[in-house]
């Protein structure tokens, strides 16, 4: 039965439509923006969430390395890039990559999520070998890389096609690709904050090339910079169109722009701006499985509320995050199991601990919720703790 508050709404034709299950259109998407009855929103975007997921709220045991901050771009939005010569700037090499993921693997995680710079001289085979040698520490440790530029920038590296270089790539260790770099697709957009990034045809094509070949990967959109609403409703349309097309994106994120040491004179999104941000989201995106909430940008707190509107993911324990945090992001760099599993029964949300791929690993153990904790306690062996994971197949930030 229709509440008095979706009656007297302005949005009550579109309450309706979602109620039945039907697809709303970008005029709608572009009304939704417009308005702000959050409660309004909030009340749909639950409704398609719960028909999704029920009260399911999922995590990860993730550990984030970022392997660069050297890139030959100079994207007018990112505080993470460095020229070689500039302070700051940093190369991980291989044996560092393998340590940092040694030292995860003890916490018990079961993916790493790699993203870095456009790196001036790094060859081919750093990127492969460092697929193979992660991947050698455990077989089912997911490896979640590199955004559409980095394989645009390794298939100019490696001297093959956008296809050569996924299935090379996929043969040394790559098990999903990441959804970063799709900022807003729209070109005006694209020219003032990343204008020598690749075009929105191009983000989308090397996750056409990926999906078609059987891999997965997320999708993104990076909100409070200099895009308008209807900036916002042309890039969720474009996203929606390649699910349609592909089925290949597992979940989508919105992503908080940050202004600190930037060229960009924005504040970035309000907490108003997220949620709504978010639940328009879910509304939208009915191809979509999975929203996700990464609470390394937006805190904890507001990540936690956002669960009630339309949100079913809050990402991982993260470890060590470097993009968002040399931005100005001032939450913590790491999230202990017991913390999210916490922060998620407070909303009134099951706590489901996932693989990449959405699958529940352990879920028993994971209600119980210390295991990360107590995995770092006693530093437990990769093999003791990775012998939770549920199997991360062989399917498939910045830069
Ligand atoms: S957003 Fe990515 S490609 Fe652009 S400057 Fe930063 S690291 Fe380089």
């Amino acid at each position: 039965m229709m509440n008095k508050l979706i009656e007297r709404s302005e949005l009550r034709d579109i309450y309706e439509k979602v109620e039945a299950g039907q697809r709303i259109d970008e005029a709608d998407c572009l009304r939704l923006f417009r308005s702000n009855d959050l409660a309004t929103i909030g009340v749909m975007a639950n409704a398609v969430r719960e028909r999704k997921v029920g009260n399911a709220a999922y995590y990860i045991l993730n550990r984030h390395i970022n392997y660069s901050n050297i890139c030959i771009l100079d994207c007018d939005f990112c505080a993470f890039y460095r020229r070689r010569r500039d302070a700051g700037a940093y190369e991980y090499n291989l044996p560092q990559m393998v340590e940092k993921a040694q030292e995860a693997l003890k916490l018990g995680i079961t993916e790493i999520h790699i993203v870095g710079g456009l790196h001036p001289s790094f060859k081919w085979e750093y990127y492969i070998d460092m697929l193979r040698e992660l991947k050698k520490l455990d077989p089912r440790l997911h490896l979640k890389a590199f955004t559409a530029i980095e394989i645009l920038h390794l298939s100019w590296v490696g001297k093959r096609s956008v296809p050569e270089t996924l299935k090379a790539l996929r043969e040394a260790g790559l098990g999903s690709m990441t959804g970063g770099g799709a900022e807003i697709f729209d070109p005006e957009v694209r020219n003032v904050i990343c204008h020598a990034k690749e075009s929105a045809e191009e983000w989308m094509d090397v996750h056409r090339t990926w999906h078609k070949m059987g891999g997965r990967s997320t999708c993104t959109m990076l909100i409070g910079h200099v895009e308008k609403d209807h900036h916002r409703v042309d890039h969720l349309k474009r996203l929606r169109a390649l699910q349609d097309e592909t089925k290949g994106f597992t979940a989508f994120v919105t992503l908080a722009f940050h202004p600190d040491n930037t060229k960009i004179a924005a504040a970035g999104p309000s907490g108003f701006d997220m949620l709504k941000t978010l639940a328009i989201s879910r509304i939208y995106l009915d191809n979509i499985d999975h929203i996700k909430a990464y609470w390394i940008l937006m805190g904890m707190k507001l990540a936690q509320v956002s669960l009630s509107y339309g949100v079913d993911d809050l990402d991982g324990t993260v470890i060590e995050e470097k993009i968002y945090h040399m931005a100005g992001a001032k939450t913590p760099q790491q999230m202990a199991q017991d913390e999210l599993v916490r922060a998620i029964r407070e909303a009134g949300r099951t706590p489901v601990q996932r693989d990449s791929l959405y699958n529940p690993v352990n879920p028993v153990e994971a209600d119980a919720g210390s295991a990360f904790a107590e995995a770092s306690a006693d530093q437990a062996s990769p093999s003791q703790t990775a012998a939770t994971y549920a199997g991360a197949g062989n399917e498939g930030g910045k830069a």
